[in-house]
């Protein structure tokens, strides 16, 4: 057999699925249309953001390379939330879009056990129900002991701007259509979704004398625990807003809407709408801010964030020259809308891989998410996985309570998609602890444990462990006492008087008091890690909400361990309502903790089942003879 990992795409879930194979010494191949697009950004030129920045820093905790590309290529880094509680906040940060793209290429270069294809795959091939390799459209064949397919937007893509309607994935590019043959001939069921993008701007035809400057954090944080800094020039972005001018054009127009005439029949996402459905559906407003982004360093172009549209060019002229900045702006590329297909994510198990077909795994776009970062969260867990069937390792799989992945992976294989899913914070029931800052302490032991790091990121990872348990014990062990000269110092820092002694540990608990602070008084030995100490301080606040939010994971964990047998008999379950009965057959849940979660199950048909389950494990003629 020939033990061969070959990647469909060399987009943000492409190119995480390929390294971490190859970081595991898999022989891998990425097939990809073009070369030169590898790690393209098809809409906005950042990477972050609520939700999203958590994923970044898991990838990076898994060795994956999207956190060092940005940090390398970013031009304006921000945290957003900064006021607000440790998990939600998040990292945010523009790109030069050409030079991430450049330098996700060269990562990707770099591996020697990378080869790169350029070429349109049109075939799956499989032999019985495992896949056995791919076809190209020039008729080659290529073997292949396991397959990530990571088209994105590209299976049968249609963009629309108005009533032009245009065969690709995404402008510039062509469309996939075979392959969805492929997939629709392999039992797979497909959808079909919809994503859009606004008009490019000509920075130099922009007056920006009357907008509000948005600079970035000085100094700027990086999002890879390996980068020791950011030193590129940070560049501003600008804010402006539609006006009711624009409204009224848009309204004007709203027959000529491929998103309300019928011409664009599938579902698009509803949390980053295009201007015409904010402009309807949220009719009581006047004006939505709009976000000027410049693409790069030396770049002529501005991303105008918030007027993602598909309505006719003409009309795209007009409502943008309403907008306070942009009366004389010219666009370069006009928005549109995309139309692509999608499979039922629930057709895969929660290491990727398809349930029917053994060796053919899933990740990005193509699985009904929409975002680089929940594409590259997907493309590190179907590369570690589609490289641990070559080697005949367990799978890899991230629980809710591990990872944002995990919650992202487990809500799609189980729930399905209905619109292109993003991720919020709000997704996660343990988000105290699945936090942007400890991301590294929580999965960087286990990339470790498989081999899916560099000497340099566990050089990293150990100085920073041994930081914070250096910090740790210091916090732990020192006693604080209540003499005249600390309650002088504390209420010199805005603090009440101590009345007994304390650990630092306990002090810090006070919302008033930073650790920073106390360690200026009670220093450490030696400098630590400001990272290490972060989450040292999150960790001291919030102990006892963390405490109750591990004993809910452990709780989980054993109902994610109680596995349902993939040929279990439902319909054997004999007390359990039909329509449960169906819904589960549909549904095949892996364990009794995903058939918990599947929407309208009740608690006591699940009670049943689990009942069900264990009788049929103990069964006599299922269990194993030692
Ligand atoms: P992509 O990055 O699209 O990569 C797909 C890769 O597959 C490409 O390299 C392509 O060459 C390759 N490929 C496709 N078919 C074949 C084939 N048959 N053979 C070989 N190679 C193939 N995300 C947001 O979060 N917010 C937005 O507002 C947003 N708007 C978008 C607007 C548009 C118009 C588009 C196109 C995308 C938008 N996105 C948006 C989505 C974002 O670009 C994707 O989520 C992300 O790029 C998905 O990554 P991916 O790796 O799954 O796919």
């Amino acid at each position: 057999m020939n033990q061969r990992v070959v990647i469909i795409g060399g987009g943000h879930a492409g190119v995480e699925a390929a390294t971490a194979s190859a970081r595991l010494g898999v022989e891998t191949v990425l097939v990809t249309l073009r070369r030169d697009s590898i790690g393209q950004m098809s809409c906005n030129p950042a990477i972050g953001g609520l939700g999203k920045g958590h994923i970044v820093k898991e990838v990076d905790a898994l060795g994956g390379i999207m956190a060092r590309a940005i940090d390398e290529t970013g031009i304006q880094f921000r945290t957003l939330n900064s006021s607000k509680g440790p998990a939600v906040r998040a990292s945010r940060a523009q790109a030069d879009r050409d030079l991430y793209k450049q330098c996700v290429r060269s990562l990707v270069e770099s591996f020697p056990n990378i080869q790169i294809v350029e070429g349109e795959v049109s075939g799956l091939v499989t032999s019985g129900s495992a896949i056995t390799g791919i076809t190209l459209k020039n008729g080659e064949l290529l073997k292949a002991s396991a397959v990530v397919l990571t088209t994105g937007t590209f299976l049968r893509g249609l963009m629309h701007t108005g009533t032009t309607k245009t065969v690709g994935g995404r402008n510039g590019d062509v469309a996939s259509s075979v392959l969805s043959d492929s997939l629709k001939e392999l039992g797979f069921r497909l959808g079909r979704l919809k994503t859009g993008t606004p008009p490019r701007l000509r920075l130099s035809s922009i007056n920006f004398t009357d907008m509000h400057e948005q600079p970035g954090d000085s100094p700027a944080r990086p999002f890879s625990i390996t980068t020791a800094g950011i030193t590129r020039r940070q560049i501003s972005c600008w804010i402006t807003h539609t006006t009711e001018k624009t409204h009224n054009i848009i309204i004007a127009n709203k027959e000529r809407s491929p998103m309300f005439n019928g011409q664009i029949k599938s579902g698009g996402p509803r949390y980053c709408p295009s201007l015409e459905d904010k402009v309807f559906r949220f009719a009581d407003k006047s004006s939505h801010n709009i976000f000027l982004e410049p693409e790069g360093f030396s770049s002529d172009i501005v991303y105008p964030n918030g007027i993602s549209t598909s309505l006719p060019l003409d009309v795209q002229d007009a409502f943008v020259r309403t907008i306070p900045g942009l009366e004389n702006v010219e666009i370069i590329q006009p928005g549109y809308a995309v139309e692509y297909d999608c499979i039922d994510p629930r057709d895969l198990r929660s290491t990727l891989e398809a349930k029917d077909i053994s060796g053919l795994f899933f990740a990005g776009q193509i699985n009904g998410t929409s975002g680089y970062e929940e594409a590259a969260g997907q493309g590190v867990v179907a590369g570690i996985n589609a490289a641990h069937l070559v080697l005949g390792r367990d799978p890899f799989i991230l629980s809710r309570g591990e990872a944002y992945i995990g919650v992202m992976i487990d809500d799609l294989v189980t729930n399905g998609v209905d619109e292109p899913y993003r991720m919020f914070t709000s997704r996660a029931e343990y988000r105290l602890i699945l936090r942007e800052d400890n991301a590294a302490f929580r999965l960087t032991p286990k990339a470790m444990a498989l081999g899916l790091l560099g000497d340099t990121q566990k050089r990293v990872f150990e100085n920073l462990s041994q930081s914070f348990e250096t910090a740790k014990l210091h916090v732990e062990s020192t006693k604080v006492t209540p003499t005249e000269e600390t309650n002088r110092w504390l209420c010199s820092i805005g603090s009440a008087d101590l009345k007994d002694s304390v650990t630092l540990a306990e002090l810090v608990r006070r919302p008033e008091l930073g650790l920073a602070r106390l360690l200026e008084k009670f220093p450490l030995i030696a400098a630590a890690e400001p990272l290490a100490l972060e989450v040292l301080e999150t960790e001291c606040k919030f102990s006892g909400y963390l405490a109750r939010q591990e004993d809910e994971i452990k709780k989980l964990q054993k109902v994610e361990s109680e596995l349902i047998p993939e040929n279990f008999r439902y319909d054997a379950v004999h007390n359990l309502r039909v329509e449960f009965r169906e819904k589960l057959k549909r549904y095949r849940p892996l364990s009794i903790g995903q058939a918990m979660r599947i929407p309208g199950i009740t608690p006591s048909a699940i009670a049943l089942l689990a009942v069900h389950v264990k009788r049929d494990r103990e069964a006599p003629e299922n269990k194993t003879s030692v």
